[in-house]
């Protein structure tokens, strides 16, 4: 059975020779980045002027061989079912008719009726019902001998080897419809409105056609170079946009906005959502027909901007060109040219700008060149005059973005923070005031000291007011939860002249576009932890769950407060290691196992091509109880060290982190009988 093939990249050596980068620019240093020129760079630091090199083989990992095979499960969460089908060379059944492309949705069909799940959900992986699960190429017959008709349906399954394991997620009743594009934009805008930021629908020319965009800006920001734009039409780019999509970049895209408080200053406010302004629904025909009447007579695109509760329309006309320069692995510099855009006509202020906020220029960085703060003045008064870097000016050059401000090139003296739960809003100015009280809390290991601010300071207290705990605030434009020197308003306080608030108000604003804080104040929007528990024992996976109780730690603001948790789905007999927890809940970490199962899965396929995929079939299986309580209370007795349960069908295992290594502590049917087994002291 022709299961594993000779990898037709490397001819099934595991490496191959290719060609050189260096030459698509040509033998020069500095190369156009469109150029595709044919010839070795003779100072080439890649292949040394050969222009050609060898490397391992991407295709096959360096195996030589690729495997022949691929499975697609569809698993019920309410019942705890499963059933898979294995997809083989001789095993196929081919869609009849010229189209040779077997899509997922016939056979997961199958498996969804065997199970008796009615609704996917999407949200569970990224595998589409749409996706072509193998193609056939036109060669192929049913009454070619069986040989060649094997080798190549072989080919066509090894073509999607990189995703052998198809999981697709479901339950016993339906998935709700997806959302009316026109609502879906309406909500957008009414998020708009209630953040204070600028929706801008966008089409831009391209070929023929255009290609629309929808995203969140600041007012008066940069025009970005390269919109993320795909879509063929406004309803295809409201369905591809959720509320996090639009958002994507926004500090990016607002790093030269101006900076203005938000009105009204001063007094905070917590306000629900403005009812009047935001129809229920947008009418995207109208809409999209008045941003397409601005886009005729050649403009290169055109903009339809949601401000203050109304739509403005603008063109964009050509703005000039860009040079970036950039540079490759072999020692070219790459030059591209790109052409700027800015509207024709730029809506009037926005009404909650509040006054400007002031600014200093960065001092780790000069505008306009790659000139960075030198890693030599790192903790040290000044630049080391022998530094081989700088020569001792302080300032080197580098690849990267300035660590400071994230190359925004200002300083602001105040912020605007703004903390929703995507129904209610609170901004707040931030605004540092002379000799405001900064009591020392404790210090660095180096001696530094930590001083704390005042409560209006202190991120933390915001939650209660949004009905969740501190652990669920989180960044809403990067999706990354608050640090706790946010949460607790403490500052390191590298210079003893300088106010600590000035010091925190200059850390956390350089690099925010426009000086705002955005704050998401809402716990994670994951399934029960009993779910993931479900779905592994369906999948006959084993689920990780890892937990550690910093309690000892408690007061110390250079520690990590609370406890951490993190939850992972792996192969049965993959081994456990000590992987340190930072998600600050459990509902965040279970979160973050749904958003990452695509890779878990990947890694529980083992390795070698002549291994099976996994292709479990589960009978309905009782519900799991809910192992957090038991869990906190193993990790209160072994404070400061990480406790990990794996729970699979063979019943679940405990162990300790310690030294960088893991214990087993117990191993029984269920996590109860496991802990029993402890005998901890006053046994509860
Ligand atoms: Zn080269
Ligand atoms: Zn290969
Ligand atoms: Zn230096
Ligand atoms: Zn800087």
């Amino acid at each position: 059975m022709p299961e594993v093939i000779d990898c037709d990249e490397c001819d099934g050596l595991g490496f191959r020779v290719r060609r050189c980068v260096c030459v698509q620019g040509g033998d020069q240093l500095i190369v156009d980045g469109g150029s595709c020129a044919d010839q070795a760079y003779a100072d080439c630091r890649v292949c040394g002027g050969d222009g050609s090199v060898v490397e391992p083989c991407g295709r096959c990992g360096r195996a030589g061989r690729r495997r022949a095979q691929l499975v697609v499960t569809v698993v019920n969460l309410d019942t705890g079912a499963a059933a898979s089908r294995r997809l083989l060379p001789g095993h196929l059944d081919p869609p009849a008719g010229a189209e040779s492309i077997m899509r997922a949705r016939d056979i997961v069909t199958e498996l969804a009726g065997a199970v008796g799940v009615r609704g996917l959900r999407p949200s569970w992986g990224q595998c589409a019902l749409d996706d072509a699960v193998y193609w056939l190429p036109r060669q192929w017959r049913t009454d070619l001998p069986a040989r060649q008709r094997l080798a190549l349906e072989a080919e066509a399954l090894a073509q999607q080897e990189h995703v052998p394991w198809r999981v697709y997620v479901g339950r016993g009743t339906e998935a709700p419809p997806p959302p009316e594009p026109g609502r879906e934009l309406a909500r957008l805008c009414e998020l708009a409105d209630l953040l204070h930021l600028d929706l801008v629908v966008e089409a831009r020319r391209q070929h023929d056609g255009a290609v629309w965009a929808i995203r969140y800006e600041l007012p008066g920001g940069r025009m970005p170079l390269d919109p993320r734009a795909y879509a063929r039409d406004l309803p295809s780019a409201v369905a591809a946009t959720t509320f996090r999509e639009a958002l994507r970049g926004l500090d990016e895209r607002g790093r030269a906005a101006p900076a203005h408080t938000v009105r009204p200053v001063g007094a905070a406010t917590v306000r629900p959502v403005r009812a009047a302004g935001v129809p229920p629904r947008v009418d995207l025909d109208r809409l999209g027909r008045a941003v397409l009447a601005d886009l005729a007579d050649d403009a290169p695109g055109a903009q339809a901007v949601w401000r203050d509760g109304r739509w403005w329309h603008t063109p964009l006309r050509p703005a000039g060109s860009v040079e970036k320069l950039h540079e490759r692995d072999t020692g070219q510099i790459v030059r591209y040219v790109r052409q700027r855009v800015r509207r024709a006509v730029e809506p009037p202020d926005p009404a909650w700008w509040g006054e400007p906020v002031a600014h200093r220029p960065c001092p780790d960085c000069r505008p306009g060149t790659r000139l960075r703060r030198c890693h030599c003045r790192l903790g040290a008064p000044g630049p080391d005059p022998q530094c081989s870097r700088c020569s001792g000016a302080g300032f080197a050059p580098s690849g990267l973005a300035c660590f400071t401000c994230r190359d925004g090139g200002r300083i602001p003296a105040a912020l605007t923070v703004t903390v929703t739960d995507l129904r209610r809003v609170r901004h707040e100015a931030w605004r540092p005031v002379a000799g405001e009280p900064a009591p020392v809390v404790g210090y660095q290991p180096n001696g530094t000291p930590v001083h704390q601010l005042g409560p209006h300071w202190r991120l933390a207290h915001h939650a209660a007011g949004f009905g969740v705990r501190p652990a669920d605030l989180s960044r809403l434009d990067d999706d990354l939860p608050v640090d706790q020197d946010l949460l607790n308003g403490t500052v390191t306080v590298h210079d003893p002249v300088v106010e600590p608030a000035r010091q925190h108000v200059e850390r956390v604003g350089a690099g925010l576009p426009g000086a705002r804080l955005f704050v998401l104040a809402a716990t994670p929007a994951a399934p029960p932890l009993t779910d993931l528990l479900r779905l592994a024992h369906a999948l006959d996976l084993a689920a990780v769950l890892t937990y550690c109780d910093h309690r000892l730690d408690a007061g110390d603001p250079t520690k990590v407060q609370g406890e951490r948790w993190d939850l992972r789905l792996a192969a049965r007999d993959a081994p456990i290691g000590v992987e340190s927890p930072f998600c600050a809940s459990v509902e965040l970490a279970v979160a973050r196992c749904v958003e990452y199962l695509d890779i878990h899965l990947l890694a529980a396929v083992p390795r070698e091509p002549d291994r099976p995929v996994p292709a479990p079939q589960a009978a309905p299986s009782p519900p799991m109880a809910d192992p957090t309580a038991l869990l906190r209370r193993v990790g209160r007795h072994y404070a400061g060290q990480p406790v990990l349960v794996s729970f699979d069908r063979a019943g679940c295992r405990l162990w300790l982190a310690e030294r960088g290594e893991v214990q087993p502590l117990a191993r029984a049917a269920t996590l109860d009988d496991a802990v029993s087994a402890l005998r901890f002291p006053g046994g509860e």
